[in-house]
């Protein structure tokens, strides 16, 4: 099977008109041939693609999808604000509303800024760090993604070797590289930026380990450097106070994006008081920024994950999920490793180097109406409902045999 023939007809048009037919990561050139380029439409857990078939959806819009598709209480609080106009001469009433609410949600949060994408927040926190401490080194970690800015994108491609000039690599949840990386920067560390997670594709995902975490926050406080925290892909999936919260650390500044307004573009940036003067200091704006509608969603969305079970309810269909898998894996004789946080997993095969088994397996998946991915984390949403879960695995049952068969062949 391949992806339908609306698609394809797609697809084609497409490679006239865009170059190299799609790029970024919703390109599916990389992908199994089962996988879609083209979508037609979503509801709660649920997708379509243009050929009219169906899904139980594990990639949720690459995580901006939080609370379900078409959300009611959501979608009605863009309308209501739509109805007024999106693009004024300024910002709404709820800039400011929602400045308030992420103030006293998050932890260290003393203020926020407000962007679209989650490149704008982690490069404006790099631009307030070297602002506020004049200095140039920043660290990052090895196979990270803070998004695709000069100074961070993964396709070197049009980048000069300058506009990197002053990055410099740590190994994530490695304590011996960091202290190496940092004492290296010396007294021109401007900021130390760190994912929650290590969500590196292609490669079992790592919870970052207490002592890891701690010790970022102590060299960056040692060296007089801003700790920037990417929570772009796991903000408001983990703790709604920041990834962090649990083990007791706390960054300086925040990026986040994605899930902070269930699929409505906005990204903000949090931080601490003393950072206030040099985040006002920076000139950063965008045509788009300062429109209500997305700030809208964003505060019935996070009032939502504070207020309700969404989260603990996303967690538990996501064990479910995670039992159901690790079972039948068992039954069928194959060996997978399932890693990360329970609704922001990878499942990937032991022995499978390539990653040609996963990739054959989530074929076999896309083709029976799961999607997911073979080497990119999966997000869960608070509408997936036990029946979506048994929906979804009794074909991953299906997929996990026709793996087991090919293997036998082989
Ligand atoms: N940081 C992390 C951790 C991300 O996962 C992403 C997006 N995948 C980004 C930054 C960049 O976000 P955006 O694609 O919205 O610019």
């Amino acid at each position: 099977v391949q992806a339908g023939s609306t698609d394809q007809a797609l697809r084609a048009r497409a490679r006239g008109v865009i170059p190299g037919g799609m790029y970024g990561h919703m390109s599916m050139e990389p992908m199994p041939p089962s996988y879609p380029q083209f979508m037609a439409r979503g509801e709660g857990p649920r997708l379509w693609d243009v050929d009219g078939r169906e899904y139980v959806d594990f990639m949720c819009g690459w995580g901006t999808i939080v609370l379900g598709r078409q959300h009611q209480a959501v979608d009605a609080a863009v309308a209501s604000q739509l109805s007024n106009g999106d693009c004024l001469n300024g910002p709404g009433a709820v800039m400011v509303d929602l400045a308030e609410l992420l103030v006293d949600t998050i932890p260290h949060a003393d203020w926020s800024m407000f962007a679209k994408n989650g490149t704008d927040a982690t490069t404006m926190s790099v631009t307030i760090a070297r602002a506020a401490t004049g200095r140039r080194r920043v660290l990052m970690a090895n196979g990270a993604y803070h998004g695709a800015a000069p100074w961070c994108t993964p396709g070197p491609s049009g980048v000069l070797p300058e506009d990197r000039a002053f990055i410099a690599k740590f190994e994530y949840n490695d304590v011996d590289s960091l202290r190496a990386a940092v004492a290296e920067a010396g007294d021109d560390l401007a900021a130390i930026i760190v994912s929650p997670v290590r969500q590196d594709n292609r490669r079992d995902q790592e919870l970052a380990q207490p002592e890891f975490a701690r010790e970022v926050r102590d060299l960056a406080t040692a060296s007089g450097a801003v700790l920037i925290l990417d929570d772009v892909r796991c903000g408001f999936r983990l703790d709604v106070g920041g990834s962090w919260e649990p083990l007791g650390v706390r960054p300086d500044l925040t990026a986040w994006s994605k899930a902070i307004a269930n699929g409505h573009p906005l990204a903000a940036v949090t931080g601490i008081d003393s950072l206030a003067e040099a985040a006002s200091s920076i000139y950063t704006t965008g045509s788009f920024w300062f429109a209500p509608t997305a700030m809208a969603a964003a505060i019935t969305t996070i009032t939502l994950l504070r207020d309700t079970d969404a989260m603990a309810h996303t967690h538990r269909m996501a064990e479910l999920m995670r039992e159901g898998l690790a079972e039948q894996a068992r039954r069928h004789g194959l060996s997978i490793r399932q890693s990360g946080p329970a609704a922001m997993p990878l499942v990937l095969f032991d022995g499978d180097a390539d990653l040609s088994v996963v990739a054959g397996w989530a074929d076999e998946c896309v083709k029976r109406g799961v999607y997911l991915h073979p080497w990119h984390n999966w997000f869960y949403t608070a509408s997936h409902q036990p029946e979506d879960i048994a929906w979804a695995l009794e074909r991953t049952d299906e997929a996990f045999a026709a793996t087991a068969a090919r293997q036998a062949a082989s």
